[in-house]
């Protein structure tokens, strides 16, 4: 099996991505709506279809990045019945099944962080994805969006702590950055849930934790009941991406391909961020590039039109990569690595200005 934990550090939501590894199927669980684009690019890059995303509860502290996906993969949205949103495929219960090519994540109701709280356990039982009901030696408050400290409490006790003590814990969410834990850890030194803690002793706990609301309810709630389908479409950012084919990595660049910019050069700033040697070198260069080597390139950024877009090239596409992001941080919004760089651009037998057969 293929697995990933994935990270979101505004909300230190993580996301998981499982796929059976001979079939290529894969599901997302808690996506993050920040992340969808990030998340679309490893799901490219592993080279698996993504069949479905799962929630593990109606979140109030992000937007799932659910809707998202299904525009971009046509993925299915799966959400528990109990979580009062609209807009999803199918709607998961106690006993259910999602399976992804031979595997499959066994659905439990753990209700009591929210009333429609979801646990998934890998078909083994050697993993668990708890949501919010378990955490790392701790546990999702139960003070609103029907929190019930007794239901949580029995939940975790009877649907998690019944698990074999092996099977490893994967929460929604750890504030410390830690990733996992497992049963037996959690039965024996969860502070809130341990083995010795009654569950008198914890109601108590729970009603006194006097915690704020989290910061982004009032949004991430009814844009949640709607499976994060956006209210309307960002088409700012659209128009920063949309001149040229551009494909997102999970390395956070910006990217296209020598074939397009060899037909498309008259519509772009062609920059060069080798060293002067390399430039005149024996690759060569592209013809009209201009010459800013990257350590020099932002005290001669006013060379460069802010009218125009960019599309930055050096031998192997690295040292370009970074010159992408040192542009977009100086403020150039329409900015692309060619990938591969003049090496590739060499192999596919391009034409240059100057350098050697
Ligand atoms: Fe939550």
């Amino acid at each position: 099996m293929i697995f990933r934990q994935l990270f979101d550090p505004q909300s230190s939501t993580y996301t998981y991505l499982l796929a059976d590894s001979a079939t290529r199927e894969a599901l997302l669980i808690d996506p993050v709506f920040e992340h969808a684009r990030r998340d679309a690019a490893l799901v490219e890059e592993l080279g698996v279809k993504l069949g479905w995303t799962l929630e593990t509860h109606l979140h109030a502290d992000h937007v799932t990045g659910a809707s998202l996906l299904k525009r971009r993969f046509g993925s299915k949205i799966a959400v528990s019945t109990d979580s009062g949103s609209e807009g999803a495929d199918r709607r998961l219960a106690d006993g259910d099944r999602v399976g992804f090519g031979r595997r499959a994540l066994e659905v439990r109701a753990t209700p009591g962080h929210t009333a429609g709280c979801l646990s998934f356990v890998l078909d083994d039982q050697s993993m668990a994805f708890t949501g919010d009901a378990l955490l790392i030696r701790g546990c999702g408050r139960t003070d609103f969006q029907q929190g019930d400290a007794h239901r949580l409490f029995r939940s975790v006790r009877d649907k998690i702590f019944s698990l074999p003590d092996s099977c490893l814990i994967y929460p929604a969410h750890d504030y410390r950055g830690i990733t996992a834990s497992s049963v037996a850890e959690e039965r024996k030194y969860n502070p809130r849930l341990g083995e010795n803690v009654g569950e008198g002793d914890f109601v108590g706990y729970m009603t006194n934790l006097g915690l704020a609301h989290p910061k982004l309810m009032a949004v991430a709630v009814p844009a949640n009941l709607r499976c994060g389908r956006p209210e309307k479409e960002d088409t700012a950012s659209a128009a920063d991406t949309d001149w040229a084919p551009l494909a997102y990595t999970f390395a956070g660049i910006w990217e296209l391909q020598p074939d397009w910019l060899a037909e498309n050069a008259g519509r772009v700033q062609v920059i060069d961020v080798r060293e002067v040697e390399e430039f005149d070198g024996a690759l060569g260069h592209i013809k009209g590039a201009k010459l800013l080597p990257l350590g020099s390139l932002l005290e001669k950024k006013q060379e460069i039109s802010k009218d125009q877009p960019i599309v930055v090239v050096c031998r192997s596409g690295a040292r370009s990569a970074q010159a992408t992001v040192l542009l977009r941080n100086a403020g150039y919004a329409k900015v692309a690595n060619l990938a591969g760089g003049m090496l590739r651009w060499r192999g596919q037998r391009l034409p240059v200005d100057g350098g050697t057969d």
